[in-house]
């Protein structure tokens, strides 16, 4: 069998290069990190969970018109997706306070925010990803300002869209981070959601427990990461009742 060539491996997924010119296969893994590196672990399962999860958010946010990267699931740990050119960006948007907001800012973890924020990270691993603004953005290049107003606009459909989704669900959305590309088609370039949407760098609290259900377990040393990705992608109906199985679509959590 032909070796595949290997494109870049980041904490949590690999990429490969694809069957086709334009396309790269994303393999997820087991891998957890936090605390900038300093704290890792291998957690069996995990990548085929999220794997599952973001190929259910992508899909979603495909049909309602958002443009993604993902083209489809290949198997257990791995998905074709489109090949982009990453805007070095980490958007945050937060709609309740957690993490390093409340720490930043002194404000109580799970306090209503006035309103959704947007905030953004340069993506580079020897600055430790600094928080950065929309000048350092335009006068750096790493984004146009016609870059900048269509990643904030899909920033705020993505999040009016998935907070809905999950509260379907009976999962409050408290806060995600999404990365962006740019896919080239001939001449024409437009901004499109890349990388991954999974419990990983999403806060999910359940509605009415507040109980934690994404990578903060493991964080926080709390335990139970895979029991709570596995809720998740059952509240999603991605997953049915004994865990295995073929997705259905959401379940109504009352
Ligand atoms: P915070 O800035 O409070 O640490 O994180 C805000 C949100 O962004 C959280 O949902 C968190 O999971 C996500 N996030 C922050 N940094 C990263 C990162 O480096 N990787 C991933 N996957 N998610 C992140």
């Amino acid at each position: 069998m032909k070796r595949r060539r290997m494109i870049y491996e980041g904490k949590g997924k690999i990429l490969y290069e694809g069957p086709e010119p334009g396309t790269l296969v994303q393999y997820f893994k087991d891998d957890t990190s936090a605390l900038d590196n300093a704290k890792k672990a291998v957690i069996e399962g995990k990548g085929v969970l999220n794997n599952r999860i973001s190929e259910y958010l992508m899909t979603q946010l495909n049909l309602i018109g958002v443009p993604t990267h993902f083209m489809r699931r290949l198997n257990m740990r791995e998905q074709l997706v489109k090949e982009v050119e990453i805007v070095p960006l980490e958007v945050k948007v937060r709609n309740v306070a957690a993490g390093s907001l409340s720490k930043r800012l002194g404000i109580e973890e799970g306090t209503p925010l006035p309103r959704s924020i947007i905030e953004y990270y340069y993506k580079n691993d020897a600055l430790h990803d600094p928080w950065v603004s929309e000048e350092h953005i335009t006068a750096f290049g790493w984004a146009s300002p016609q870059d900048l107003d269509d990643i904030v606009n899909l920033t705020i459909r993505i999040n009016d869209f998935l907070s809905g989704l999950f509260l379907g669900a009976g999962i409050k959305l408290v806060d995600f981070k999404v990365e962006f590309g740019r896919l080239w088609e001939n001449d024409y370039m437009r901004i499109v959601l890349a990388d991954e949407i999974s419990p990983d760098c999403c806060r999910l609290w359940d509605v009415t427990t507040s109980e934690k259900l994404d990578k903060d377990r493991f964080r926080r040393d709390l335990g139970g990461l895979m029991e709570a990705y596995s809720e998740v992608a059952r509240r999603l109906g991605i997953l049915p009742e004994s865990g295995q199985g073929e997705a259905k679509g959401p379940m109504l959590v009352k």
